[in-house]
């Protein structure tokens, strides 16, 4: 594809800012991976285990009860994670961050680990829903998030359940368990696990925000979006499909709906992006 055409307002309100370049992922950008989305017809959240649906096993209620089935459903998804490699999106912003250092920053609603895996930095990459690959107390101690122990193997047949061994690994050393450290349905953004203060405040002051492949149904994107749109910042949503986002993308001064895949489109838009806010960085 070639260079995207961006409309006069919203590339001169991009080219004058200096704040981030805030991009926004949600598990559209992992689907040209492989990984299914929440809402496909496949979706990822639809296979549940074999006698709950995804929203009740993605609870801490239902880890209380039965954590042995709770992991083995979130070890079997963590093998379609680890199965997956990172797609061209996903490698575009490696090369943004590269070239925009300190003006760069990530927000991912998903867990999969794909952008750390390409490259992205931990420091800038904050990962508001959690990530399959670690893990902590449910106690808390301390390290509060860990990776999972290397014992576990990476795939996961769907329905085997977990033996005596890995039950073991899966215990913290004060004898409590360790749980995934992703965000259950019932239970809150904060901001040393999951950076809700951080990604507020990068909204705020945001050159841009771009979003790419969500359907706007978490709290804390809808709030970015909307933080960014009631100001009139530059807001870009790249879907498919229309969404929630788009609609706010199109109602806005300075926003653009680019409807596309996330392989389609990042990575034009990321050359579109550099060559106008990050001249003479
Ligand atoms: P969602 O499934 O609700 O929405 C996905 C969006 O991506 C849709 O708007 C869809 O049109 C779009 N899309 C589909 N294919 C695309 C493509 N090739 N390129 C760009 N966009 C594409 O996902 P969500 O909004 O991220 O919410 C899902 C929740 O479930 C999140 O909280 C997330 O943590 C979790 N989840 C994570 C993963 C993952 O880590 N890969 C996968 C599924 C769900």
């Amino acid at each position: 594809m070639g260079p995207i055409l961006l409309p006069e307002k919203l590339r001169a309100a991009i080219a004058a800012a200096d704040g981030p370049i805030v991009f926004l992922t949600g598990a559209g950008i992992s689907a040209e991976s492989g990984i299914p989305t929440f809402r496909g017809p496949e979706g990822f959240w639809r296979v549940g285990s074999r006698n709950y649906q995804p929203t009740e096993m993605a609870t801490a209620v239902a880890f209380a009860h039965m954590p042995a089935e709770v992991w083995r459903w979130y070890l079997f998804r963590r093998g379609v994670c680890r199965s997956a490699a990172p797609n061209a999106a996903h490698r575009a912003l490696i090369g943004f961050e590269e070239r925009a250092g300190e003006r760069f920053l990530l927000v991912t609603q998903n867990v999969d680990g794909l952008h750390l895996r390409a490259g992205n930095s931990a420091a800038r990459t904050y990962q508001i829903h959690g990530n399959i690959d670690f893990c902590r107390c449910v106690r808390g101690c301390p390290p509060a998030v860990r990776e999972l122990p290397v014992t576990l193997p990476e795939t996961w047949e769907k329905d085997r359940s977990l033996d005596a061994g890995e039950l073991a690994a899966l215990r913290c050393a004060c004898g409590e368990w360790l749980r995934p450290h992703v965000l259950w349905f019932d239970e809150s953004y904060d901001e040393p696990l999951y950076r809700y203060v951080s990604a507020q405040r990068a909204a705020e002051r945001a050159a841009a925000l771009i979003v790419v492949g969500t359907s706007g149904a978490t709290s804390l994107p809808a709030r970015m979006c909307e933080t960014v749109a009631a100001r009139g910042g530059p807001l870009i949503v790249v879907d498919p499909e229309p969404t929630v986002f788009s609609k706010l993308a199109e109602a806005s001064a300075r926003g653009v709906y680019l409807r596309g895949t996330a392989t389609q489109i990042v990575p034009a838009l990321t050359e579109t992006l550099a060559a106008l806010a990050l001249q003479g960085a």
